[in-house]
């Protein structure tokens, strides 16, 4: 349905153009994730996307009065801007354009007017001049929005962290919702709302078998100390926040599998697996349907979602934490990863 109604869009083409990719059959090979790989072939499910846009309106055309050259603009520049929306040096926006859709309420491709212009009256909602062009002005404004929508990011930013829950306040999923059935642990709340999630997926067809994988859980409640244990004894913290404070510490975390390109695991933060997952019909289905179920993303790692129909747990300082293995890594840029400080607003942005 959504190909035939982009079919008619020239600037759909960059849209629909995006590289499919091998189909992603070898076995993920993410650290967390190497021995839990099922034994099925699967079908890829990415482009093009299949997913019914349920909250986006069916007859949306992909052409409208948009500011003049914005759609060749945001076309040229969605497979070459330069910048570091996270820190880290990136190439186009590919990976963020499905976000950037839900945030425009469009399913329309980058380079179409429809696109530019909903950019533009997004822009004009925010104080920001109308030139339909996406940018990295643009796209912080909407960062900002989307970390503000994190209640963990939200008492991160304010340097506290909250307490992690007593194992008698966890549940477990079930062995097929848990990739490889490792064990996975959440809050009750946060599994009901997502075996919702999941249902409304499975009923959309996004969540089918011909990839069991897809939606399941590959990391859940994470033991702060075990945590902190684990950074100290691998000298590997990968990320000083995510070490003294993650977000998987609350029970509302999870991360979900989405999809991985060959070599990668589902938790890869290489640029190829993150284009991956926002290519993948599901991802496009997360990010226009999963806040109804109260699931926010962060949106530098495609598979990482939080619950906010519950509080996080009243917490304490950060600096009150043990800081162990909090030094920063000599090996070049770090991982930016959740609630870490440079990726929060501002501390008077913070409302
Ligand atoms: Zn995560």
């Amino acid at each position: 349905m959504l190909v035939l109604l982009l079919a008619g869009c020239a600037g759909a083409a960059a849209w629909l153009a995006w590289p499919t990719g091998s189909p992603p059959l070898d076995p993920p090979t993410g650290d967390q994730t190497a021995s839990v790989e099922p034994t099925t072939q699967y079908i890829p499910s990415n482009d093009p996307p299949s997913a019914p846009l349920s909250p986006l309106p069916v007859d949306e055309t992909c052409e409208a009065a948009a500011p003049d050259g914005a759609a060749e603009a945001n076309a040229a520049s969605l497979n070459t801007l330069s910048w570091a929306p996270f820190g880290r040096a990136e190439t186009g926006w590919v990976i963020y354009a499905p976000r950037i859709g839900a945030e425009l309420a469009t399913a329309c491709g980058p380079g179409t007017t429809r696109f530019a212009a909903a950019l533009a009256r997004w822009q004009a909602g925010h104080g920001l001049p109308q030139t339909g062009v996406l940018d990295a002005a643009v796209f912080d404004a909407m960062k900002t929005r989307w970390t503000l929508a994190r209640p963990f990011a939200v008492i991160n930013a304010k340097g506290e962290c909250p307490n992690a829950p007593s194992a008698a306040g966890l549940a477990p999923a079930k062995p097929h919702e848990a990739y490889g059935a490792k064990p996975a642990l959440l809050r009750p709340g946060a599994l009901e709302a997502y075996r919702r999630l999941v249902e409304a997926a499975r009923e959309d067809g996004v969540v089918s078998e011909r990839d069991p994988r897809v939606l399941t859980i590959f990391s859940a409640f994470r033991d702060p100390a075990a945590d902190a244990a684990r950074c100290a004894r691998d000298n590997n913290c990968q990320g000083v926040t995510r070490t003294i404070c993650s977000a998987h510490r609350t029970g509302l975390a999870m991360d979900l599998y989405i999809a991985a390109a060959p070599g990668h695991g589902p938790d890869s933060s290489a640029d190829d697996n993150r284009r991956a997952m926002a290519r993948s019909d599901v991802y496009r289905w997360m990010v226009r349907n999963a806040g109804r179920f109260g699931f926010v993303n962060y949106v530098f790692e495609p598979w990482h979602w939080e619950w906010t129909g519950e509080a996080p747990l009243p917490g304490v300082p950060i600096s009150s934490l043990p800081q162990d293995g909090s030094q920063p890594l000599d090996q070049g840029a770090p991982t930016p990863q959740p609630g870490l400080k440079g990726l929060l607003p501002r501390k008077n942005e913070v409302r």
